[in-house]
């Protein structure tokens, strides 16, 4: 099996050819070691990070920005969603603060302040 894809490591954004036969994956295309390994793991077991928002409860119509801790894997998106969206906060809040803890392996960090 073939796949073209782009890797989005860094903005040169090289064309990638990635073949998997038998078990075993080539990539073609890559500038560098870095897009060996994206186009692997693209096609093997791809993984993304989350970016969404958090209701604050104790402060009106006001939410807070978050993000995974680390890239989750790409079918579990959907869920990981579910429960970020279920789930209310109260500031204050801090960059970084982890604000819902290991869900899918992953901890949710806020991205902004609140006060
Ligand atoms: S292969 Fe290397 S140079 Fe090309 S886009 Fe990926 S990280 Fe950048």
């Amino acid at each position: 099996m073939k796949r073209n894809i782009t890797c989005i490591v860094c903005p040169r954004g090289c064309a990638l050819e990635v073949e998997i036969n038998e078990g075993k994956c080539t990539v073609k295309g890559n500038a560098c070691p870095k897009g060996e390994t994206y186009g692997i793991d693209e096609c093997t077991a791809p993984t993304r990070m989350v970016t969404s928002i958090v209701r604050v409860a104790n402060r009106e119509d006001t939410m807070v920005s978050v993000k995974t801790s680390c890239p989750i894997p790409k079918e579990k998106i959907f869920d990981i969603m579910k429960e970020i969206r279920n789930n209310e906060i109260l500031a204050p809040i801090y960059i970084g603060d982890i604000v819902i803890k290991e869900l899918f392996g992953a901890d949710i960090i806020a991205t902004k302040d609140v006060l």
